[in-house]
């Protein structure tokens, strides 16, 4: 089964708004089973829109429009859809009497082209919108289904997932195949050290693997297919599985996950508190984790010490180390972390020092140089690392490296294996 997808709007043709609904909609329609036979953007006009439309119709079962359903004038997809069929409009009252009650319960006045917006073609099934004003509708022709949303990107999303796709599948039935899809997110190893260990566990029974690099991290995209979605979800289980056998120490999460929120969720579970003492990274670690609702309950500071004296007056670096092993130092970096943690209190400490570059590198300390150092009541832990990217990179995979460091302290009570 096929279905096509045609976006109506001005906006969309003219360059003004970049589409971001055909790949959300594309991926509902593919995880459902359904094959997705084009994708065609048209402007607010009714000529294209039924052009548009008799492309898709001679392509697929099913076409979804989504745009030009407001209440301006210059939004006529709905008479566009019913001229293309030959349909007369008719307004629906039970439409316009919920619209209208609407606009009482939120104050907003009344005016009457809103009733544009409870007016469909004959023999159209209405389409709840749970988000917004203007209703979606579907029409059958010719033993294939047209479905009309509007184009604000949370009305259709959420019109695609709710209202069309469970229409689609009471008219033709659930499609033979679903899909399942999970994003394994990785750091701390190359593509093709992830490509050869996946290479050797062999192929996975109906599950394709997708590597997508996202600096810093590698991302693996893993689509099992089932005949019906608890198939689909079992292999995509047993692929995690043997996956997180083999690479489980570089996985630090799923899908959304970001590892500044499980350090975070890792450090609320374990009671922990945190200071952090920041030098190339230039705050980007506190950025991070303040980006976490609830940072509060265990962050209690984050200092940019960034010149010498900083790490003197803040940290409590004695002068004499920072002379004789230098700023950017495994004694200087490890005196840092344990300098905050002992100033605020907190039960760890973590600092980076580094050169980010492009200039500032030696011999012996080339740019990239970077030390990561934990501190906690007994120990303190350093690493050193050596980065080839430009300025900003060394920044954002430095900030990665550290929580990084962190989530394995707090998994496993120790830093990288040295
Ligand atoms: P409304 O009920 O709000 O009038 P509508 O059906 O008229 O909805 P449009 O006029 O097409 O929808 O678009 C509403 C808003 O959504 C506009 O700001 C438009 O730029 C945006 N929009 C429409 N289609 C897309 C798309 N494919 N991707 C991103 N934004 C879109
Ligand atoms: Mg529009």
């Amino acid at each position: 089964m096929k279905a096509g997808i045609l976006l109506v709007g001005d906006e969309l043709t003219g360059g003004r708004v970049l589409d971001i609904n055909s790949s959300y909609i594309a991926e509902r329609l593919d995880l459902s089973g359904w094959g997705v036979s084009a994708i065609i953007t048209v402007g607010d006009d009714g000529e294209a829109v039924k052009g548009g439309l008799e492309y898709l119709l001679d392509r697929s079962e099913g076409v979804i429009v989504a745009g030009g359903l407001g209440p301006t004038a210059d939004d006529i997809t709905t008479a566009a859809v019913a001229a293309a069929f030959n349909l007369s409009l008719h307004m629906d009252d039970e439409v316009l009497r919920k619209l209208k009650g609407r606009f009482e319960t939120y104050h907003i006045p009344w005016t009457e082209n809103n009733s544009k917006q409870a007016v469909f073609p004959a023999g159209a099934i209405v389409l709840e919108n749970r988000a917004g004003t203007a209703a979606g509708f579907c029409i059958e022709r010719g033993g294939k289904l047209v479905a009309v949303i509007p184009g604000v990107p949370g009305e259709a999303r959420r019109m695609a997932a709710e209202e069309v796709l469970p229409c689609f599948e009471k008219f033709f039935g659930k499609a033979d195949e679903k899909k399942m899809r999970k994003q394994v997110r990785l750091f701390g190893l190359s593509e093709s050290k992830i490509d050869e260990t996946i290479a050797l566990m062999g192929p996975f029974p109906d599950v394709s693997v997708g590597f997508y690099a996202r600096f810093p991290e590698i991302h693996l995209l893993l689509t099992a297919r089932g005949k019906n979605e608890s198939e689909a979800a079992a292999r995509l289980e047993e692929a995690v599985k043997k996956i997180h056998e083999k690479l489980g120490r570089y996985i630090y999460g799923y899908d959304d996950e970001t590892i500044e929120g499980i350090v975070a969720s890792l450090l609320i579970e374990r009671g922990y508190t945190l200071a952090v003492a920041e030098s190339c990274t230039g705050g980007l670690i506190t950025d991070r984790l303040t980006n976490i609702p609830g940072s509060s309950g265990f962050l209690e500071r984050g200092a940019v010490v960034y010149s010498n004296l900083s790490k003197v007056e803040l940290l409590g670096v004695p002068p004499e180390i920072i002379k004789a092993h230098g700023a950017v130092s495994r004694e200087t970096a490890e005196l840092m972390a344990r300098g905050v943690r002992e100033m605020a209190k907190t039960d760890i400490g973590l600092a980076t020092t580094g050169i980010a570059g492009p200039s500032g590198g030696s011999e012996e300390k080339p740019v990239g140089t970077v030390y990561f150092a934990l501190s906690d009541s007994s120990k303190t832990y350093c690493r050193k690392s050596h980065f080839r990217w430009d300025r900003r990179r060394v920044k954002e995979i430095s900030s990665q490296f550290a929580l990084e460091m962190l989530r394995r302290y707090l998994i496993e009570g120790r830093v990288f294996d040295e």
